[in-house]
């Protein structure tokens, strides 16, 4: 019974929704609001332009700008043109992996593509780190949406790994938050044996030295939650692509451009969604 109570829920949400963006659309933008079509559930949607940040929902499938980009620019790379998910054409034989996708795009992406979203600590599991060799060179793309900053260091073998999941050819869709200047700013690069302890209600990162030297860290920063999500460093621009070069990548990009009709605006310059490519005849092995 409760089963069918949730159904019959997600039944009337779903209603409602597409009713809302019916009114939406009718409706039209007021001052200072746009009007756009989310590219993740296909709905109008109406939103202050000052809403229109890189995290928050703007649409009531829940996605942000940065989860319409990812979709922008995987389907610019795919098939050389922004579609809204369900105006991809259906096509399972186009293999790829997401990282702890969220799930308004990636239940929806999983009907149109052949689309794994994998996780860290349940199945599919996928560690970018170490990843199964059932994954390696089976990959047209490969997604990975503000996760490296979480990384152990060094963060070099995530980008290696990546390179390696991907067929020649295939396209790596990447967001981290970076910043503009500088160079990436790496919090514990001597991470080795850690823990994460709690000492009147705040939290402290131990880590043993492979010498036995112990080093505290009280000033953590973690995003959306506690434990994995710990941020290991902050990236700068030309951290990232000089990362991505070093792994053998080609075509990287900055996709700086909006795209109004999806509603994806930038407000800053930095932590912009990149894409690059495995060369395809490449014998590149890092
Ligand atoms: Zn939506």
């Amino acid at each position: 019974m409760a089963e069918f109570t949730r159904k019959l829920i997600l039944v009337a949400r779903e209603f409602y929704n597409l009713v809302a963006a019916r009114l939406d659309e009718l409706s039209g933008p007021g001052d200072g609001e746009i009007m756009f079509r989310c590219n993740v559930c296909g709905r109008m949607s109406v939103v202050g332009e000052a809403k229109l940040t890189r995290e928050e929902a703007t649409c009531r499938c829940g996605s942000s700008v940065r989860l319409r980009s990812i979709v922008h620019v995987l389907t610019l790379e795919l098939f050389g043109k922004s579609l809204a998910i369900p105006d991809i054409p259906v096509c399972h034989g186009l293999v790829g992996i997401d990282m702890s996708g969220a799930a308004n795009y990636a239940e929806r992406l999983v009907g149109r593509i052949g689309y794994v979203n994998t996780f860290l600590h349940k199945e599919p599991c996928l560690d970018i780190v170490s990843p199964g060799k059932e994954w390696l060179s089976r990959c047209d793309f490969v997604i990975s949406s503000d996760v490296f900053e979480h990384v152990a260091p060094p963060v070099s073998r995530a980008f290696d790994n990546t390179f390696r999941l991907l067929k020649p050819g295939g396209i790596f869709v990447f967001t981290v938050p970076y910043t503009k200047g500088g160079a990436t700013v790496e919090h514990f690069p001597e991470l080795s044996d850690y823990r994460i302890e709690r000492r009147d209600g705040k939290r402290i990162l131990v880590n043993r030295l492979f010498d036995g030297r112990i080093q505290e860290f009280d000033d953590l920063v973690f995003h959306g939650g506690e434990g994995e999500t710990l941020e290991m460093r902050v990236f700068s621009e030309s951290g990232v692509l000089g990362e991505l070069a070093r792994a053998g990548f080609s075509d990287i990009r900055i996709h700086a451009e909006p795209c109004v009709r999806f509603g994806i605006v930038w407000e800053h310059p930095w932590s912009l969604p990149i894409t690059a490519k495995r060369p395809a005849a490449s014998s590149f092995e890092p």
